[in-house]
């Protein structure tokens, strides 16, 4: 694969969180790697190119996260990409989409179904803050920062993402997102990619079906220690 394209899904609405910085550490670390990469924005209005290798979901208040459920219901190219091998990396408001249904704005709503995961309200308080969880596809503690109402549960054929040993992840404490396949949910913002470029790499291996030898970014790694801290 000379090209790697990057699509990032309705930034416009997924944007409140900083995730939308995963789509640039993606890219360039891509061109680490000596493959080129584009970044393909689509917004609400448009349709979602069936050709991409890795899509994009972020966070965001419920009404934007309603918005964006909208206009994937219109369609089924991201599915049907999906179905044909690409990678997806849902955060927060976007993993709570992709799964089988969540509240928002106080009722509940019917998800992508990609993951066999339900969320719903959590209690009075939010789960907001520094989280630290174990991802053992990669052997490795992941950390990110997370702000969310809904509590997500794993149904019987789910997969957590990461094992939680700091902070609420899925609302208990214990699991963080989901995993199944090429798809990948998880709470954690940061963006999630920059403080842990490990795992852009893994879905950039599994995206082009190539494995990557480590390159030293010093600037990654400084952001990536800092944030192991808190
Ligand atoms: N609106 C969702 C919630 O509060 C998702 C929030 C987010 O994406 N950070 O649970």
């Amino acid at each position: 694969m000379s090209n790697i394209r990057i699509i990032r899904i309705h930034n416009e609405l997924l944007g409140t969180y900083g995730d939308q910085g995963n789509a640039e550490v993606l890219a360039f670390r891509a061109k680490f790697h000596g493959i080129a990469a584009t970044i393909t924005d689509v917004t609400y209005e448009q349709s979602i190119p069936r050709n991409g290798n890795i899509y994009l979901l972020g966070g965001a208040e419920d009404s934007a996260q309603l918005l964006s459920l909208e206009a994937l219901r219109r369609e089924n190219n991201l599915q049907e990409a999906i179905a044909d091998g690409a990678v997806l990396l849902a955060v927060c408001a976007g993993f709570q989409i992709i799964g089988q249904s969540f509240w928002a704005n106080g009722a509940k709503v019917e998800g992508l179904g990609l993951l066999d995961v339900e969320s719903n309200p959590g209690g009075k308080k939010r789960c907001v803050g520094e989280v630290k969880a174990r991802c053992s596809i990669l052997n490795l503690e992941l950390n990110g920062f997370e702000n969310h109402s809904g509590t997500t549960t794993l149904g019987s054929s789910a997969q957590a993402f990461a094992k939680v040993s700091s902070g609420y992840g899925n609302g208990d404490g214990k699991s963080d997102g989901a995993v199944l396949g090429n798809v990948f949910g998880t709470y954690m913002h940061g963006p999630i990619l920059a403080r842990n470029p490990q795992l852009a790499d893994l879905l950039l291996t599994r995206a082009t079906a190539r494995p990557f030898s480590q390159i030293e970014d010093p600037l990654a790694s400084s952001y990536a220690s800092i944030a192991r801290k808190y």
